[in-house]
């Protein structure tokens, strides 16, 4: 692939993408002339066509969810349904203000309240708020609520417990809220080691935090049990629902005896993410949490929508306004698109999808935890690693010679030379087919091959370190 110079390389002076008829007014010169720039801003110089040119072919050196398969495990990169977009560029959504009096904005108070509706039935909590951003916010708004709810009964627990197979967030989520972190060990087949956990189990716990299915793709079979242990010293149960999609429609965790928990938006719900956002990380909680919930709530009284604001125990505001209306727009479409009954479709789907993949792979790669799996699963490439010396980097960067998103790597920590992959449910058994044999391939190349790739990106194997350490940032005129 061609080199992209830079814009301002591509700079020539006084070419124009647009060029206006000479000023035939007064210039009026009204800032002062110690406000005034001494010198040309020194922007780039080109025409509208080469503009569009540029930034087109820049938007086509990535891999994108719109272009290939994107497999990665953990943060479900699932396709954004184009009516989600259509409905989220609505005036009526896209240009009102969240300063405008409740009576002007009546139907973007009905879509915040249907969507809380939509994720208390789906979730089977008692109430939810939107407005947390990520995941990452959602545990930490769900933590902050429980130290509120220990609090209101005169106790100060002191530890938050985590399984070692958990998401990073988890753990930093319990020590930014002032919790020492736990670890709870887990059993060769993935779940949770239910001998570890119980004596860890004690008054100074203030909550346990699980991922289910888990970060193996395993389903957490114990969590009614668990939440009674829990239960017994009022400690709270918290569900992280990153992973919902498998479950979707089909269990509830509310049902489990989880006390809160959060829902990525931007995972379960299709809405776009990876690079950073805009996500979308609301929470559901269990009645005796509600009063500690964010404020405003959102309302609705003989069919007029309001944002309450009276809540004497709330912790308070996590965020501005209501969270990311324009994604929690995208992700009501989503659900209503699919109704009640096309929900368990999506979970059920996204778990025979991932079963699929996994036979058809694991003769070739070793399956640390046996070869049925939720909607995610980790291959270990410690033999290749042994015999070959190829790494799992080595294969993610030789898949994108071949058009496909790298899995995830590295991840979850507890397994050594990881891939985690997770199809998602709108994949075709095509697609799957295709992607399983070229990862039977690669395993045959010469291993020279996969340590020099990718060679058919526009940049081969990038320093990361160097990229992270020493980031150039700035075009240097
Ligand atoms: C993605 C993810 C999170 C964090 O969500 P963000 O929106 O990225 O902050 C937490 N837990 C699990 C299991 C996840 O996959």
């Amino acid at each position: 692939m061609s080199v992209e110079k830079l814009i301002f390389e591509k700079s020539s002076a006084g070419r124009r993408a647009a060029t206006f008829p000479v000023l035939d007014v007064p210039a009026i010169d009204f800032l002062p002339k110690e406000s005034r720039r001494a010198s040309a801003l020194g922007l780039p110089e080109v025409s509208e066509q080469d503009l569009v040119r540029h930034y087109t072919r820049l938007s086509q050196r990535n891999i994108g969810i719109d272009t290939q398969f994107y497999p990665l495990g953990s943060c479900t990169m699932k396709y954004n349904p184009k009516v989600n977009e259509d409905m989220a560029a609505r005036d009526g959504f896209r240009n009102i203000h969240p300063y405008q009096p409740d009576s002007t904005v009546q139907g973007a108070l009905e879509v915040l309240y249907d969507m809380e509706h939509w994720l208390a039935e789906v979730s089977g909590m008692d109430a939810i708020t939107l407005q947390p951003t990520a995941g990452a916010q959602g545990e930490l708004t769900a933590l902050l609520v429980a130290k509120a709810y220990h609090d209101s009964k005169g106790r100060k627990p002191r530890k938050v417990l985590v399984p070692d197979s958990s998401h990073g967030t988890n753990p930093a989520s319990a020590s930014y809220c002032g919790y020492i972190v736990e670890t709870v060990k887990s059993l060769p087949d993935g779940t949770v080691d239910l001998e570890d956990l119980k004596p860890r189990i004690t008054e100074d716990v203030a909550c346990l935090m699980m991922t289910n299915p888990n970060t193996v793709g395993i389903f957490e079979k114990d969590i009614p049990t668990i939440a009674t242990w829990l239960h017994a010293v009022d400690a709270q149960l918290y569900y992280d629902g990153a992973n919902l999609n498998a479950i979707c429609g089909v269990a509830r965790p509310g049902d489990m005896g989880c006390d809160m928990m959060h829902f990525n938006v931007h995972k379960t719900f299709s809405t776009p993410h990876g690079g950073g956002g805009p996500g979308s990380g609301p929470i559901g909680v269990k009645k005796h949490l509600l009063p500690f919930m964010p404020v405003p709530r959102v309302t609705r009284q003989d069919g007029h929508y309001a944002l309450d604001y009276s809540q004497p125990q709330s912790i308070g505001r996590i965020r501005t306004f209501y969270g990311n209306f324009g994604i929690i727009v995208r992700g009501l479409v989503y659900l209503k698109s699919f109704g009640g009954d096309g929900m368990a479709e999506i979970g059920k789907q996204a778990v025979l999808n991932a079963n699929y993949l996994l036979a058809l792979l694991k003769d070739t790669f070793h399956s640390p935890y046996g070869d049925r799996c939720m909607h995610e699963f980790v291959l270990s490439l410690t033999d290749f690693k042994k015999k070959n010396d190829v790494s799992a980097l080595d294969v993610a960067k030789r898949l994108a010679d071949y058009g496909y998103h790298a899995p995830t790597v590295y991840f979850p920590l507890i397994v050594p030379e990881a891939i985690m992959i997770e199809p998602v449910e709108t994949e075709s058994k095509e697609t799957l087919d295709a992607f399983a044999e070229t990862l039977k391939k690669i395993m045959l190349e010469d291993p020279a091959v996969l340590h020099a790739a990718p060679v058919n990106t526009p940049v081969g194997r990038l320093d990361e370190v160097g990229a992270a350490r020493n980031p150039i940032v700035r075009w240097q005129p």
